[in-house]
């Protein structure tokens, strides 16, 4: 790995001063006790530095990381947008934050109240009545949705089903979690206008079919023309169809994925329901399913009796899919987030989301190959880097690279796996006209440096802490100490 720094920068281990401290203890008032022996240890070299140095230490290390409340975040098929403060401002109140799993229901009617209501409200927003709220994030929605459809085959005594239809297009979690629920993973091709290929897919479905997994809009950002013929092979075949609802934001208020045919589904709330998210959570996936898969849910979920909420397991549950109740932090994020909407106002997320994706689209076709740009696009859309790579030797990786020197947060690249050299672009609803005409400024700009001077993109980024890393070698054998 090969990493430069391009200006040097204090390390807290190089400020560290003999005798210097950040805290200033009172003087002990009562008898010093010595920890045990084998919990010292003098080996560790801790840096001796005051509490100015600390807080300028981890200011720095946050001024490198770029956030949304910085600027735009359009990294395709992960929704970053704005999380509004507002939510924030709920999550810490104490009701909230002072409650513990153990507590009984008669002391924490308030949040059983919020969770059944946010159930109540996806079921509506979904079209699909039955809610969990369990999982922990869409990855985990998805393995609780394939295990509700194996209940669901078992139940009816339909046992010789094995195989789950994935689109080729497909995020790698529907063929992981497939595999995972130990059937086999058939892959339906996309046709030319980006759909799932429908003679393709009657070829496909058949007496051993589990179910399709399916993403819409998919993620081309394209909304499955055919998804009603779609649902209606699987289910003429015995299956049944998941929706991967990733990209729920391209359609939330304005189509409902029950009504277009699709069985069970997840939200991922930290995408469409504003939850910060990235770094690996926390994140919650509830889960959305027909009325007669309620009883397969995994709970416990929020049931009603009367005036008092209570948790309740569903009668045929697949079990627990995670400890206690979810991330509940997060599902107050995205509670507050409808609540701020309304029902009257929810479609104009999905409306701007989509209008933004396709005025960025309409800028930058012209200069990047859109290949399926004939199209309207939902809430993302897909370029590709070909033609540069062909002409200038200039791939979507030093694209993306350079797009760091502008200052924006780089595009997804190199997914959907069907588009070569893929740029991938989700702007989302929060962004202004603006904000989206820098950011298609500065990829115009790219694209000219392209042509002129290619040197300019393979050596980028030119102002980030550290240049090119090899990538794999960074995910699999990270350096995270500091060795002096
Ligand atoms: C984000 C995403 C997932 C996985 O969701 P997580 O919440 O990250 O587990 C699955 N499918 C698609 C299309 C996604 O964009």
């Amino acid at each position: 790995m090969t990493i430069v720094a391009n200006k040097p920068e204090p390390i807290i281990y190089e400020l560290s001063s003999p005798g210097r401290q950040g805290a200033a203890l009172p003087s002990c008032d009562v008898p010093i006790a010595r920890l045990p022996d084998h919990l010292m240890r003098d080996e560790l070299k801790l840096p001796e530095v005051s509490e100015v140095d600390v807080v300028r230490h981890f200011t720095r290390l946050s001024q490198k990381n770029y956030c949304v409340d910085l600027g735009i975040y359009p990294l395709g098929s992960c929704t970053m947008k704005y999380n509004p403060k507002i939510n924030e401002e709920a999550v810490k109140l104490s009701g909230f934050t002072a409650v513990h799993p153990y507590q009984s229901a008669d002391e924490i009617q308030g949040a059983l109240q919020l969770m059944y209501e946010l159930q109540e409200m996806l079921g509506e927003i979904c079209g699909l009545p039955g809610v969990t709220l369990q999982p922990a994030a869409g990855a985990q929605g998805e393995l609780a949705g394939i295990l509700i459809i194996h209940a669901y085959h078992k139940a009816r005594k339909d046992t010789k089903r094995k195989k789950v239809i994935v689109p080729d297009s497909a995020h790698g979690t529907n063929p992981a979690t497939s595999s995972m629920s130990g059937y086999q993973v058939v892959q339906v091709k996309s046709d030319a206008r980006g759909n799932v290929d429908l003679d393709e897919l009657r070829k496909l479905a058949d007496d051993e079919t589990v179910g399709l997994m399916l993403t819409n809009p998919n993620t081309l950002g394209l909304f499955e023309e055919n998804i009603r013929a779609v649902c209606q092979i699987i289910h003429d075949a015995g299956g049944l169809v998941y929706g991967d609802g990733a990209n729920l934001n391209a359609i939330v208020g304005v189509a409902r994925p029950g009504d277009l045919g699709i069985d069970i589904l997840h939200s991922n709330l930290h995408k469409t329901f504003s939850v910060p998210h990235g770094g690996g959570g926390p994140g919650a996936g509830a889960v959305m399913v027909r009325q007669d898969l309620a009883r397969f849910l995994p709970g416990p979920i929020v049931a009603k009796r009367g005036k008092r909420y209570e948790f309740a397991m569903p009668r045929k549950s697949i079990g627990r899919v995670k400890s206690f109740y979810g991330n509940f932090l997060a599902l107050v994020r995205a509670y507050v987030y409808i609540r701020s909407f309304g029902k009257e106002h929810l479609h104009e997320i999905a409306e701007d989301a989509v209008i933004n994706a396709n005025y960025l689209l309409a800028r930058l076709k012209g200069v990047y190959a859109a290949p399926f740009g004939n199209r309207v696009c939902k809430h993302e859309f897909v370029l590709t880097g070909t033609p540069f790579a062909e002409k200038y030797g200039v791939h979507t990786l030093d694209i993306a690279k350079r797009i760091q020197d502008y200052g924006f947060y780089p595009p997804t690249i190199y997914f959907p796996l069907t588009v070569p050299e893929c740029i991938m672009i989700e702007p989302t609803e929060t962004e202004s006209k603006k904000s989206l005409d820098e950011f298609a400024d500065a990829l115009l700009k790219i694209a000219e440096e392209a042509r002129t001077n290619p040197q300019l993109l393979h050596d980028a980024p030119t102002t980030a802490p550290v240049t090119r890393l090899d990538d794999v070698k960074a995910a699999r054998a990270p350096v995270l100490c500091y060795k002096g």
